[in-house]
């Protein structure tokens, strides 16, 4: 019987420690501890048939065996699953010291990066920005502008009508400038007023480098008592001061728009050649930036303010500029067209 037992006890030292997973130390459990047929069970259920001298003996011995046995398997279950972590450690290894993928960033588009500009330097002199519907009305684009229907100012723009669709039986387009923000603010608005307004406009045309059918314009509204064109002058020589940097001539050139009296167009000193003459400007030393004027009383009736500063009225100034000719001067860009076709290759250069 003992000679049974150490040979269990043999087997069971060299076997128990060699087992690589837990199905195979669970099958040694059985083979030597299970209930039914484990080989020391058998030994200890056999032990009431012994002699009562020899009983004591192995019974004691059986005992210690089955303890040690308990040992090695409970060190045995430890170590497959320390060795189990290890395993996935090493399957799910991150190295945190590796350079990282590089994320690709995108940025501003051209036209934004000079908006926001522009935005600023109004923001900082008291503007406010407001904004209107790119669809609108015969009423605000024209009408409320001192253009109607029979003027012959309406052929200045080529017009994108929508159509069935009317609005209380007045006909839908695609607004041609930006200017019935003005309109609508001063609808919403009293008296001082100081807005500017970009936004995109839509004009039916051929397209050419220079012209597009879908361009941002940046129209301005000042309006107070005793606002005149020194104010406006005044406004305008800081934006285009801050916007190129330095000190910037502008002059102002008689021209007409039917929302306005007196209307002018303003010219800056061109900053390529300083008012030489260069390729840039034509060889003429000046480049065209923007229409402006002051606003035509017709205007101010529309929206019910009193046009008449006599009898305390207000007068005020607008002007409207194209926001891609800025642009396209500021980065010296040659194609309009380039602004809106999605192409990474010019987009990446800004
Ligand atoms: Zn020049």
């Amino acid at each position: 019987m003992l000679d049974e037992l150490n040979r269990i006890r043999k087997s069971a030292s060299l076997e128990i420690p060699a087992a690589h997973s837990s199905e195979r130390l669970e099958a040694l459990r059985i083979q030597f501890l299970g209930r039914e047929q484990g080989a020391l069970t058998l030994i200890l259920r056999g032990l009431k048939d012994l002699p009562e001298s020899e009983r004591k003996k192995v019974g004691a011995a059986a005992n210690r065996l089955r303890t040690d046995l308990e040992i090695l398997f409970a060190h045995q279950r430890e170590t497959l699953k320390k060795g189990a972590g290890t395993s996935r450690l090493l399957s799910e290894r991150l190295d945190v010291t590796r350079p990282g993928i590089r994320v690709r960033r995108g940025h501003l588009h051209p036209i934004t990066q000079v908006l926001r500009k522009i935005e600023n330097i109004f923001l900082r002199m008291g503007f406010t920005v407001a904004e209107g519907p790119e669809i609108e009305t015969e009423y605000y684009n024209f009408d409320a502008l001192n253009i109607p229907d029979n003027h012959p100012a309406r052929d200045m723009w080529d017009t994108f009508w929508l159509k069935p669709e009317r609005v209380k039986s007045e006909r839908l387009l695609l607004r041609t400038h930006t200017s019935p923000v003005q309109i609508r603010y001063m609808e919403k608005n009293a008296p001082p007023i100081r807005i500017i307004s970009p936004g995109v406009v839509y004009r039916y045309e051929a397209t050419d480098a220079s012209h597009d059918i879908e361009f941002w314009q940046i129209e301005g509204l000042m309006v107070d008592r005793h606002i005149s064109v020194g104010n406006f002058k005044a406004v305008i020589s800081r934006f285009f001061s801050d916007l190129f940097g330095g000190k910037v001539e502008i002059r102002l050139r008689p021209a007409y728009f039917p929302f306005v009296e007196p209307g002018f167009e303003v010219d800056v000193m061109c900053l390529q050649c300083r008012g030489q003459g260069c390729s840039v400007c034509s060889k003429t030393g000046w480049l065209e930036m923007m229409g402006a004027g002051m606003v035509h009383p017709s205007v101010f009736k529309a929206v019910g303010y009193n046009p008449n500063p006599t009898t305390g009225g207000v007068q005020g100034f607008a002007f409207g500029m194209g926001l891609d000719r800025l642009v396209m001067m500021n980065y010296k860009i040659p194609d309009v067209r380039l602004m809106r076709g999605g192409d990474l290759r010019f987009l990446k250069q800004f």
